[in-house]
């Protein structure tokens, strides 16, 4: 570009400043806002928002200049967009889920994935951090997601899931012998330091965004044990070394306290539903600043299905009815004790989009509403790191909003009735 060009730009730009004619902005007036880090919520408040962002918070409610685009939030509270750090996008349970592994292609699992991302989204959820998929959908719905070729929350994703053999991710369990095959670290599992480099390399390769281990036994996969160490702890070492390598963080699923203690001394960033954590497991993490993501959701919603008959297959039943009942008690414990804790909800065990049910456990169990609401969003950010762009309602944040009527510090069930979701400044719900 030439001198004379890129001055007359500069002059340009320069008169449209003084003229008041700079980039549109966005302007929502906020009856109350939960910004993430004040201990209450503030009355009367102008979020202004430019290019996807929040660039500044500013008191009572500032009258929008000509080419504003004003949103009326003055009946609502106003709060950051929620964060679920335990979603499986790529499926929802049911009684058809098993049959359905042998029906259903990653074709189908990744359209299916596109309609529970946006219900995810309409519920508030403008971020989640996905756990586990089949064929690796979700890596490619997050990509269509950024694309903005179809709506849904941002996306940091594991692919699919590193187990050791008949572990709790290890998808050949109980299937007969000549459909079992022999998975090995591309399919995610692993049983060697060796196959542990190679895994979390091939998820690199695969365009993951993060690691999930199951460090012991589950509740729904074909297997008898849903609670026994699966890894040892030179394995988990080997998985979180190649994984500090690539910049990935790394989850780890356990119910057992053998394999918490493990995954804890292993270096995993996070200890996801946590059951039976006795005392030296919250120890432990409070030592290594571990985070725990409790998924009491999840718990519920298998214990209601395990008294239904035919719902699970026999050798799931009954660890459903087992440790199901357990997660919201383990909560409690651990809040009371200190531990640092992020929202997540195992949705895709239960429907996606009822997420929010999770804050009604949280409070329940004996946290109180704002601390929940922080849960869903500063923590969350700060587990994922990246609460400089996300997770608060200050300058310089991405513009995720959401809103509902009344005072959800009032009535934490009140969220479950979310009227307004804004991602990246785009306003993707506003039921008026
Ligand atoms: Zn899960």
């Amino acid at each position: 570009m030439s001198r004379w060009c890129r001055s007359l730009l500069v002059s340009c730009g320069l008169c449209l400043w003084a003229f008041g004619l700079a980039e549109a902005r966005t302007i929502i007036h906020a009856g109350h806002l939960i910004d993430g880090v004040a201990a209450e919520a503030v009355a009367e408040k102008s979020l202004i928002i430019e290019n996807g962002r929040l660039v500044e918070v500013l008191d009572g409610f500032v009258t929008p200049r000509a080419d504003d685009e004003l949103i009326d939030l003055r009946d609502h509270t106003v709060l950051p967009g929620l964060m679920d750090m335990h979603t499986h996008l790529s499926h929802q349970g049911s009684r058809q889920s098993y049959l359905e592994r042998f029906q259903l292609s990653p074709a189908d699992f990744a359209i299916l994935s596109v309609v529970y991302a946006e219900r995810t989204l309409m519920a508030g959820f403008t971020t989640v951090r996905d756990l586990g998929d089949v064929g690796n959908v979700t890596i490619s719905l997050r990509k269509a997601i950024e694309r903005g070729l179809v709506p849904g929350p941002r996306i940091f994703t594991a692919g699919q899931s590193l187990a050791t053999t008949g572990g709790h991710a290890d998808r050949s369990n109980g299937l007969r012998a000549d459909l079992q095959g022999d998975p090995g670290p591309k399919e995610g599992v692993v049983n060697s330091p060796g196959d542990a480099a190679k895994a979390v390399r091939q998820r690199y390769k695969d365009g993951a965004d993060l690691i999930k281990i199951t460090a012991t036994g589950g509740v729904l996969s074909l297997a008898k044990n849903g609670q026994n160490p699966q890894f040892t702890e030179e394995l988990i070492a080997a998985v979180v070394a190649t994984a500090e390598d690539y910049g990935f963080l790394v989850a780890a699923h356990a119910h057992g306290a053998e394999g918490m203690k493990r995954a804890i001394r292993g270096g995993v960033r996070s200890i996801e539903h946590g059951t039976y954590m006795d005392a030296e497991v919250i120890a432990l993490m409070k030592e290594h600043g571990t985070y725990y993501v409790p998924t009491i959701l999840a718990g519920k919603f298998v214990e209601a299905k395990s008294k239904e008959d035919d719902y699970f297959p026999a050798v799931v039943r009954p660890k459903a009815a087992a440790i199901g009942p357990l997660i919201q008690e383990t909560f409690g414990r651990a809040y009371r004790a200190g531990v640092k804790i992020a929202f997540g909800t195992d949705s895709g065990v239960s429907p996606h989009g009822e997420n929010a049910k999770e804050f009604e456990y949280m409070v329940e169990a004996g946290m109180s509403p704002m601390e929940a609401i922080r849960a869903a969003t500063l923590s969350a950010a700060e587990l994922l790191g990246i609460s400089e762009d996300v997770g608060t309602l200050q300058a310089g944040r991405r513009a995720d909003v959401v809103a509902v009527r009344g005072n959800p510090l009032d009535d934490i069930r009140l969220l479950q009735q979310l009227h307004f979701v804004m991602k990246d400044g785009v306003v993707y719900r506003n039921d008026g």
